[in-house]
This record gives structure tokens, C-alpha cells and sequence, in this order.
């Protein structure tokens, strides 16, 4: 939050000396907060000073000698999503900002209009914005009872994992886990036994994975299990070991100590997968798991597989 033991730090990528100069003394001059304000005056070398260190808010200018218009505001936003960003622009740039806010900005200045106290307030509300816009998304990514990512978060890391394996050439792997017969433990012990057994399960799976590997609460009693730079063999032989573990745990809940076991579809992404295909395919192994006896995964390795998805996706 926003206090005055740390100094607020802003990036301001600006390449005008004269307006650097101007906004770095009306923040560093503001009497009631601390700023400090590190100064980029091209995109790359913003791009560089955000690799480099931590800020809580940047001031952008929308004309850089490396970028125009959005271009600038885009690959920031790339570099970090959760930075907040104020637009700072000439008089005749208004629509750009106005574009700027759609795209996600916080705020947009004027640089012929700017008080000292007009920017410490647009910084320190786009940062405190910024904070509510997270935590809307991140109670909008998780899953409640489990606390895991959900559907929502998953179907997001697929899209960002199937792209950074496409540019590394590199496999993903994706499994689904089907708890077997759930349906008769809220039916003999009740949706609150239910409830803690979904819980543990997603424990178990949260401490399981291994690196770069995302597990989420898919729907009811199905988990999800992404496993990106994992090629096929490993992810069975991961996914294998974790559904015999997990079939040896006893889930207490009161007096009773309950086992649960369940099976899983594993499959790999060819390079021009989508989320649709994907889930067809994980589905129908998941019911050959199921209809061949449960307590089992089922596989199929996909990579030369030519899938009809219209788009990236
Ligand atoms: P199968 O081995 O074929 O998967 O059998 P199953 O009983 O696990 O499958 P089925 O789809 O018939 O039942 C799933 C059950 O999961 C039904 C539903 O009431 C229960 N369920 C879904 N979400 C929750 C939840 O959040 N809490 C509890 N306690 N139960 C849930
Ligand atoms: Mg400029
Ligand atoms: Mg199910
Ligand atoms: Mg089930």
C-alpha cells in the first residue's frame, strides 16, 4: 500500500528533456509523499530500466523516438501486465488516450495542463485502481473451495503456454483427473465430506507438480493438470505416479478416513492446438480410462496431428 516508508517508484519514459525535467521536479518537490522517479527517454531503454527494477506506477509518453501511439503502451503492458500506467500526452492526442484507457491505461495527462498536485493524485489513484483491478482478477481466476486456478485461469495459461512452447519448440502436455465414483461419497457421507475431499485433492496436486507445471480445479470433482516443456512419457510417468499417490492417501474428515482414487486422459499439443481440441481429446481418454476399469490414465500422443482450429486459440 501506499505509505511514506517507501518512496513510490516511478518510471517515467519520456523524451522531451525539458518535460522530463518538469515532472520529475513536481513529484520529487510534492511535499506529503515520497517519490522517486527513474527516467527512460526511448522504449527500449524503459524496457531495460523494467527488467532491471521494481515500479509501481509509470508515466508514459505516447511519442518516443522508438515507438508510437499504443505501441509503446502494448509492450509495456507486455513486460508487465500488473504495472499501472498513466499516459502522459500533447493536446491534439486526446483519441490515443482515450485508446490508451480502453487498452487498459489508468489515467491520461495533458503535459500542457499538468499541476503538481494533478499528477501525485492521477499516480497514487492508478496505482490504488491498479490494486483493485487485481484483486478482481485474481478472485475472478480462483477457484473458491480448492483456492486453486480455476476453468477461467486455465483456458489463459494454455493460450500463453501453447505460445511460448510453439516460439521454443518445445512440447506441452495436458492431463485431466477425474475423481471415480465421487458421487458416492456425498451420497454416503454428505457434500460437506465431498467438500473437504475436493479440497485435499487439490493439495495434494498443488504440492505435487513440478516446475512451470499449473494445476487447477477444471469443474465439480475434475482437475487439470498443464504441464508446458514436459513431452509426452514424462507427463504419463508424472501423471501415472501421481493418481497411484493419491490413491494411497486416506482423507480424514472427522471420524472417517477416506480413499479416493481416479483417472486421467493425458495428451500432448501439436503446435497448432486450441483449447476446444485439446479438451475434446484429454475427454474421450478420460472416458476410456473410465470405462476400462477406472484408477487408470489413458494417453494419446498427438503431435503429428493436424488440428482443424480456425485460429491460435
Ligand atoms: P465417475 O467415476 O464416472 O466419474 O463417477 P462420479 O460419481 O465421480 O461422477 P458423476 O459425474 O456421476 O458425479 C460427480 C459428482 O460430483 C456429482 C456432483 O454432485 C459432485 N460435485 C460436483 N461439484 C461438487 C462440489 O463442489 N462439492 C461436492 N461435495 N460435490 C460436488
Ligand atoms: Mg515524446
Ligand atoms: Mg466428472
Ligand atoms: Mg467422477
Amino acid at each position: 500500500m501506499l505509505t511514506n516508508l517507501r518512496p513510490i517508484q516511478v518510471l517515467l519514459v519520456e523524451d522531451t528533456e525539458n518535460d522530463a525535467i518538469f515532472v520529475t521536479r513536481l513529484l520529487e518537490c510534492n511535499p506529503s509523499l515520497n517519490f522517486s522517479v527513474r527516467r527512460a527517454d526511448t522504449l527500449e531503454a524503459a524496457i531495460s530500466l523494467m527488467g532491471a527494477e521494481d515500479f509501481d506506477v509509470s508515466l508514459l509518453d505516447l511519442s518516443l523516438p522508438d515507438a508510437k501511439g499504443l505501441e509503446s503502451f502494448d509492450k509495456i503492458r507486455a513486460m508487465d501486465a500488473r504495472l499501472p500506467v498513466v499516459v502522459l500526452t500533447d493536446l491534439n492526442d486526446e483519441e490515443l488516450a482515450l485508446l490508451a484507457i480502453e487498452s487498459g491505461a489508468q489515467d491520461f495527462m495533458s503535459k500542457d495542463h499538468i499541476t503538481g498536485q494533478m499528477l501525485y493524485r492521477s499516480l497514487i489513484f492508478a496505482i490504488a485502481r491498479q490494486q483493485k483491478v487485481l484483486g478482481f482478477q485474481a478472485a475472478a481466476d480462483t477457484d473458491p473451495l480448492t483456492g486453486m486456478p480455476n476453468r477461467r485461469h486455465l483456458k489463459t495459461w494454455f493460450t500463453e503456454s501453447l505460445e511460448s512452447t510453439r516460439i521454443s519448440g518445445t512440447e506441452m502436455s495436458i492431463a485431466i483427473l477425474d475423481l471415480d465414483h465421487f458421487k458416492r461419497i456425498n451420497d454416503e457421507h454428505g457434500h460437506f465430506v465431498g467438500d473437504a475431499v475436493l479440497r485435499h485433492v487439490g493439495k495434494f496436486l498443488a504440492e505435487s507438480i513440478g516446475p512451470r507445471m499449473l494445476a487447477a480445479r477444471f469443474g465439480g470433482e475434475e482437475f487439470a493438470i498443464l504441464m508446458p516443456g514436459y513431452p509426452l512419457p514424462i507427463a504419463v510417468s508424472f501423471i501415472d505416479r501421481t493418481l497411484r499417490e493419491l490413491a494411497s492417501e486416506k482423507v480424514t474428515a472427522g471420524d472417517l478416513a477416506i480413499s479416493v482414487t481416479s483417472s486421467a486422459g493425458v495428451i500432448n499439443t501439436p503446435p497448432n492446438d486450441c483449447w476446444d481440441a485439446a479438451y475434446m481429446a484429454c475427454d474421450v481418454l478420460l472416458y476410456e480410462a473410465k470405462t476400462s476399469g477406472r484408477n487408470r490414465l489413458a494417453s494419446k500422443d498427438r503431435s503429428r496431428e493436424t488440428v482443424g482450429c480456425l485460429k491460435h486459440a
